[in-house]
């Protein structure tokens, strides 16, 4: 190492299901891109989710907390399984996600939504639409309606029941997802979608106030508005119109996964999530997927025995984890080079034919989350 190296502390928070799978796999691909670029990782895995609960009682230790706000950046895997799902809401393993977002005050979630050239069949929209779809859903993550207040059950004058929620949004919640959304906006195309429901509701009224205002400090960023109803129906109507969206937290919540499926592939979407300072904490979209993770728990003699046996092994996609590994590079520490190394070297796997089984289509060839992994490895070390 000479003295220009560049030194990061990550947490890694593997979780449960495919999540130590595809952590294990953006580890090393993290590891390969970082020393082309004078950078080294020190990583220290943390456990959180069901795997927290089966160790110390609770999805989300104080250590692991600890740690986490201590380091520059988060690798989270994915939470959850069939284990713990009739446990009590405080001891679900989703509650630790839920206490690890609020724990580092991440306010400012980012979603990209791309359809990739060589994925262009995997999208559920006709191919002339889906093609060259590039956009960025910047959501509130810590207020509007899912936190406001007041909240509950009640009766009305008639004595019938009620339930009743309560959007609020200050100012300075407004101000700061808007300045990261422009600054998100720079770093892409300089294009801003500022989406709300302003022609009825007071807090997407003064939303909107505040994200014209915050405008006059990003003169070079194109600022435009639209009502939510009508940018439901413009992402499929014509997805290529974005660039960056940002939005309020509930709006935010449908629109990015009425993005994430305009790109058809669950496995191939990362998501960042910022807060004012500290660290970020990056995640794929999806979960845990149950349904195909490897028997981890398992002794690994056994392990290796069970792999002739059960195919469910080794089927997840990486790719989503270790596309969250280059967010996390150019978000979360600011290293832009690096986290172009990696998206690069993922289109380049697969524009070699290598596919795992959510993206798989005829003519290609079919390979498992560790091949994935080592194919990308491959393609970050035969870059210039
Ligand atoms: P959540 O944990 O957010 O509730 P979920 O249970 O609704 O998620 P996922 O765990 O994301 O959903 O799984 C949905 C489907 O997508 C499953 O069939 C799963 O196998 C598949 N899937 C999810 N992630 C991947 C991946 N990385 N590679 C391959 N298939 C995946
Ligand atoms: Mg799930």
């Amino acid at each position: 190492a000479t003295s220009t190296t560049k030194r990061y502390n990550i947490t890694l928070l593997p979780g449960d299901g495919i999540g130590p799978e595809v952590i294990s796999v953006a580890k090393d691909v993290l590891n390969v891109a970082g020393s082309h670029e004078g950078i080294e990782f020190r990583f220290q895995e943390m456990p959180v989710g069901g795997a927290a609960l089966d160790l110390t009682g609770v999805p989300l230790p104080d250590e692991t907390l600890l740690a986490a706000k201590r380091s520059d950046a988060v690798l989270l895997g994915a939470i959850g399984g069939y284990k713990w799902d009739s446990n009590e809401k405080h001891l679900k393993p989703e509650t630790g996600l839920l206490q690890l977002r609020a724990g580092l005050e991440v306010f400012a979630n980012l979603r990209p939504a791309s359809v990739l050239p060589q994925l262009v069949d995997s999208s559920t929209l006709k191919k002339e639409v889906a093609e060259g779809v590039d956009l960025m859903v910047v959501r509130e993550l810590t207020g509007g309606i899912y936190f406001g207040k007041p909240r509950g059950f009640s009766t009305n004058q008639k004595g019938e029941e009620i339930g009743f929620n309560t959007e609020v949004y200050a100012t300075f919640e407004i101000d700061r997802i808007a300045r990261v959304a422009f600054e998100t906006a720079r770093k892409r195309r300089g294009k801003l979608c500022s989406v709300d429901k302003a022609n009825v509701l007071e807090a997407s009224m003064l939303w909107r106030k505040r994200v014209t205002t915050i405008a006059l400090e990003y003169p070079d960023i194109e600022l435009s508005h639209m009502y939510v109803d009508n940018a439901a129906m413009q992402l499929i109507r014509d997805p290529k119109q974005f660039d960056t969206i940002v939005t309020n937290n509930i709006f935010g919540d449908i629109l990015s996964d009425e993005a994430s499926m305009i790109t058809g592939s669950i496995g191939m979407l990362p998501s960042a999530s910022l807060g004012e300072s500290g660290p970020g904490l990056f995640e794929p979209i999806h979960g845990s997927a149950p349904d195909i993770a490897g028997q981890i728990e398992v002794h690994s003699v056994l392990r290796a025995a069970c792999f002739l046996l059960v195919d469910n092994v080794n089927k997840a996609n990486p790719l989503a984890t270790v596309l969250s590994a280059a967010m996390l590079l150019r978000y979360g520490l600011g290293e832009e080079n690096a986290a172009k190394r990696i998206e690069s070297a993922v289109l380049d796997t697969l524009t070699r034919g290598f596919r795992t089984g959510d993206i798989y289509s005829t003519g290609k060839k079919l390979i498992g989350c560790k091949d994935m992994g080592e194919e990308v490895l491959k393609s970050v070390d035969s870059q210039r």
